[in-house]
């Protein structure tokens, strides 16, 4: 990972998993962090001892004022934002209720949008913000609102490039497959081992290897790198259904 030293980095969702992982690894790399999240781990959170933790909910528009006021009054000049918190739905089309839909758009869509509106006046250029989609935003995903949300911020990150760029500010989206953090530790058993068939590299991948990627993305090495997406999914989504087809046509390819 290239050196973020003198760069500062709002990311939220902090608290765990890979928003954990990502102010981690920028700590390690020389950043200033300002982690962000609910607070609700009584600022337990394993990232590393020198970032700093605010409270925030994402999807709460005059909690962004706050900190936005908070950063400007302090004279921070920022270099990024990482929006990684999430949350998660798993009722299917025929129980989904509007509360499902709209909690998961307040926290996986308006959430990263709010924050870029609050806090892109406070980027330099150069700055870059990394927003986090899922494989459930690239295809058909059996919890319905949840998928929704995560096809929904990659029409934020890319207008968000658009409305973004002529001021030197780079918005990228990652999309991870099934990566092992709280979220997917709750998730039933057959999901995870279905997610494992469904990926060629046959395992989950770590939050720490959705943050490095997410650092190259905020780093000067991806200066000419916008409006774009990078799945970090152990293959899940390239392969877009030709996985099952290929194992089944192994043994005949063989013969040829
Ligand atoms: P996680 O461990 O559950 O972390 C999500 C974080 O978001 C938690 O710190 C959570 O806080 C925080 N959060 C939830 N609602 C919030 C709100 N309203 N305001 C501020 N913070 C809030 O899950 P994760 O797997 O690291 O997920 C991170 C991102 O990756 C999410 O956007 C998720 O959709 C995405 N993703 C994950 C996977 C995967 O396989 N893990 C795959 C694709 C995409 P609390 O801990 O206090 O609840």
């Amino acid at each position: 990972m290239g050196s973020h030293e003198d760069r500062t980095y709002v990311v939220t969702g902090a608290a765990s998993g890979i928003g954990a992982a990502t102010a981690a690894a920028l700590a390690a790399a020389g950043a200033r962090v300002i982690a962000a999240d609910l607070g609700r781990h009584g600022g337990g959170a394993p990232a590393a001892d020198d970032v700093e933790r605010i409270a925030l909910d994402v999807s709460a528009p005059d909690e962004w004022a706050r900190i936005a006021e908070q950063l400007t009054a302090e004279r921070t000049a920022l270099d990024g934002l990482v929006n990684a918190a999430g949350i998660t739905r798993r009722a299917r089309l025929d129980d989904a209720t509007a509360d499902d839909f709209e909690q998961a758009f307040a926290v996986n869509a308006t959430g990263p949008a709010l924050g870029i509106q609050a806090l892109a006046p406070l980027m330099r250029s150069g700055a870059s913000i990394v927003n986090v989609g899922s494989a459930a935003g690239v295809m058909a995903h059996y919890g319905i609102a949840y998928g929704a949300s995560k096809w929904a911020i990659r029409g934020i990150t890319k207008t968000a490039a658009m409305e973004l760029g002529p001021r030197g500010i780079r918005v990228n989206l990652v999309i991870p497959g099934f990566i092992a953090t709280p979220m997917t530790a709750s998730a039933p058993e057959p999901f995870r081992a279905a997610n494992l068939e469904a990926a060629p590299l046959g395992r989950a991948g770590a939050p720490e290897e959705v943050a490095a990627v997410i650092a190259h993305l905020l780093s000067p090495d991806a200066a000419f790198v916008t409006g774009t997406e990078i799945a970090v999914d152990g293959g899940l989504t390239g392969h877009g259904g030709g996985l099952p087809i290929a194992r089944s046509m192994g043994a005949a390819h063989r013969q040829d």
